[in-house]
């Protein structure tokens, strides 16, 4: 079934003179579990997508629907990761990859209730899973790009997330690290089957982590191709 629907949506930012129309009548289905990738040039209305999935932006016309019920009606587990790791630079990784278990509910009562040792457990499952075991104890600055990136995906997943916003979280590294990430985060979509919204320019990526690719552009916003990826296909 649909886990993310946009019914007919219109999204326009400012109003009068300074309006701008981001989207024009813009419908998607994304099915429980779906990996979909939003592609398109810049300004075309990727992020504003998610934006609105994520109940940032209210839709000036039309739905949005997420886990069957108007988005910002019912809380949904939520993770995101971004071009920028945004990590806390005072927190060690560990720590960083746990952020979530101590905010989000249910979690947070657990957290508080001594479940201390389990979440740590969890964190340090994912940082293996990624390749950063030994790497817990470190602080940000003493990792390399790709390596943040990669505890930014942990703490975006370690909540268990019904729905994962990737807002062109590769775009910053070069070639090879990049591809080095699709991997990671195949595996990491494969084992937890999150609803995955990805946004990127690349389309490489897109086809090669995405089971749909959505083709955009820029005005009026809009999606103008939307197609399955075969995901049989070797991939290289
Ligand atoms: P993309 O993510 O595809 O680059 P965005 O969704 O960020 O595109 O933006 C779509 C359009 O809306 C662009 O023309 C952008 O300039 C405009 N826009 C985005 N955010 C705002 C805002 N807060 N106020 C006004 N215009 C905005
Ligand atoms: P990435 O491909 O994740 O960007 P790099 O290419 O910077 O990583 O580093 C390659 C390898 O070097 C890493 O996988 C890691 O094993 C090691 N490495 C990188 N930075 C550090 C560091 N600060 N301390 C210890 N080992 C490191």
């Amino acid at each position: 079934e649909a886990f993310v629907e946009l019914h007919d949506v219109t999204l326009s930012y400012g109003r009068g003179a300074s309006r701008v129309d981001a989207l024009a009548t813009t419908a998607l289905r994304v099915g429980s579990g779906d990996f979909v990738a939003l592609v398109g040039p810049s300004g075309c209305g990727k992020s504003t997508i998610l934006k609105l999935v994520t109940g940032l932006i209210r839709a000036s016309t039309g739905y949005v629907y997420v886990a069957g019920r108007e988005v910002g009606a019912e809380p949904v587990r939520v993770g995101m990761a971004f071009q920028n790791p945004t990590l806390l630079p005072w927190l060690t990784i560990r720590d960083n990859v746990m952020l979530p278990l101590k905010i989000v509910p249910p979690f947070r009562a657990e957290y508080r209730a001594k479940r201390k040792t389990e979440f740590r457990d969890r964190a340090d499952a994912l940082l293996e899973q990624v390749g950063l075991k030994g790497f817990a104890d470190r602080f940000p600055w003493q990792l390399s790009g790709g390596m943040l990136q990669r505890a930014s995906l942990c703490r975006a997943l370690v909540h268990d997330p019904q729905l994962l916003m990737l807002d062109e979280p590769f775009g910053a590294l070069d070639q090879f690290t990049r591809e080095e990430l699709w991997a990671i985060l195949q595996d990491l979509w494969l084992t937890r089957k999150p609803t995955v919204l990805l946004v990127t320019h690349d389309l490489k990526e897109a086809g090669y982590l995405a089971n749909r690719v959505c083709v955009m552009r820029a005005r009026p916003g809009e999606i103008i191709e939307d197609c399955p990826v075969d995901f049989a296909r070797p991939r290289t």
